[in-house]
């Protein structure tokens, strides 16, 4: 079986030379399918990881825009629709300077089965654009998202593909890329998620994901017989993940000691509160990008320059920031701190190397896929409350989102268990995630 993945992994390294993101995706996810493969070689007959490696489209565009200067820009535009088996495509669009088709098909390919496991009706997607809305006037910003919306509009459909935020899309960039939509199509549909409350969005969506991640790390301590009550969390980032997160935390008593950005990192021994949060979150909007100035308004707390939370000890790591931000270097360090859990909130935030080291020294992974599905679970109830015509409490869906978190980390370590694993959500969330969409692509014949 081996064999056969590294096979796999030889196609996608052939056919994507150069993209080291997407290619660490696919080594993680094939090697834990292994035994699902051995225990159906029709899967293997009729080229299904073949077919599931490759997007099913792929589109990238010029988008051209004028900034305050009067200058003409010039961005990439993508969006990688990846898989349609179970639902439309869905997945957010990522605007930063680092965005290209390695990292938008990495996120793409993990969007299948984190949606899978969610038990919706979502297929898997990722855009994004090489453009750094940090430090941009809204003017540019609205002309940027016009001028990607303007080619975008023709692959998307509310029963075709349902883009949402990422890192660097949010409200303010979502509006503006409905508006375009809107005027484009002359039709005000369910075409994007995360959007304005006055205007279709969902009560819940901004905290989903770090409400989702919290109450995802909850059962996998339940599972051990501890709660979060009285636990020391460092988290990392400071967008929206990370603010959901904070808040969650706090309510179940949890004491959060860490925030992190581009910049550095905080540890405040005394706690980050919930008001705390909703400072760092004006941080974030500010446009700069930058932490440090969280402990000009709380001085107590130390601003650690360059570094990331990791060697600070605590009972439960949540990486909220972005991918491999946990290196084999940090997992030895966390390691050494007597780390046992980590719970990851951003998509793939912890290298293979380093992922591996904490299995071996027993660390309890609660994997990304599984962790963060909170956000894009949401979105498909947004979705459901734009098509219904409808609107949701914010009870409703609170509610919803803890039931599907739950059902998630069952799927997961059921998975796991029934491949005699263990408990291992690692390997047990690829596993139950691909289960579904491989049973929807054997049905649905060779396409
Ligand atoms: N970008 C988020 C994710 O990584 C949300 C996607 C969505 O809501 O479609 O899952």
């Amino acid at each position: 079986m081996a064999n056969l993945t590294q096979q796999y992994i030889d196609i996608a390294a052939k056919r994507n030379p150069g993209e080291p993101e997407f290619l660490q995706t696919i080594e993680e996810v094939l090697t834990s399918l292994e035994p699902v493969l051995k225990a159906h070689p029709e899967y293997i007959e009729s080229g299904l990881i073949e077919r599931l490696i490759e997007p099913e489209r792929g589109v990238s565009f010029r988008v051209s825009w004028v900034d305050d200067e009067g200058k003409t820009q010039v961005n990439r535009g993508f969006r990688y629709q990846y898989n349609s088996a179970i639902g439309p495509y869905k997945g957010g669009l990522r605007f930063a300077p680092s965005v290209c088709p390695s990292i938008v098909k990495f996120l793409g390919f993990e969007q299948i089965f984190k949606n899978s496991l969610t038990g919706l009706p979502l297929g898997g997607g990722k855009g994004g654009a090489d453009f750094d809305p940090n430090g941009k006037s809204d003017g540019e910003i609205m002309r940027f998202c016009q001028a990607y919306m303007t080619e975008l509009y023709r692959y998307l459909g509310p029963e075709t593909d349902i883009p949402a935020g990422d890192l660097g899309v949010g409200k303010k960039e979502i509006g503006y890329l409905f508006g375009q939509y809107k005027r484009l199509t002359n039709r005000f549909e369910g075409v994007l998620t995360g959007k304005g409350i006055p205007y279709g969005g969902l009560q819940g969506r901004t905290e989903a994901t770090g409400y989702g991640i919290v109450f995802f790390a909850r059962e996998m301590l339940k599972r051990h017989g501890e709660d979060l009550k009285g636990k020391t969390v460092a988290v990392s980032g400071f967008g929206n993940v990370a603010w959901g997160t904070v808040l969650k935390l706090n309510e179940l008593g949890a004491k959060v000691i860490s925030i992190s950005g581009p910049d550095g990192c905080i540890y405040d021994e005394s706690g980050i509160t919930a008001e705390k949060a909703c400072c760092m979150l004006d941080l974030r909007s500010c446009g700069k990008n930058i932490c440090a100035p969280y402990c000009e308004e709380y001085p107590t707390a130390q601003f650690l320059k360059g570094k990331k939370p990791w060697s600070i000890k605590a009972d439960l790591y949540i990486p909220c920031a972005t991918q491999n931000e946990i290196t084999i270097e940090d997992a030895k360090t966390m390691v050494e701190n007597g780390c046992k859990y980590l719970c990851e909130g951003a998509n793939m935030p912890t290298t293979n190397e380093a992922l591996k080291y904490l299995q071996d020294n027993k660390v309890i992974i609660g994997p990304s896929k599984a962790a963060n599905a909170g956000g894009v679970a949401c979105s498909c109830i947004e979705m459901g409350q734009n098509s219904g015509k409808t609107v949701f409490t914010p009870e409703e869906v609170y509610a919803q989102l803890e039931a599907i978190m739950i059902h998630i980390h069952e799927v997961a370590s059921e998975a796991s268990a029934r491949y005699n694993l263990g408990y291992d959500l690692v390997a047990g969330a690829n596993i139950a995630g691909f289960e579904r969409v491989a049973e929807a692509m054997m049905a649905q014949g060779i396409v």
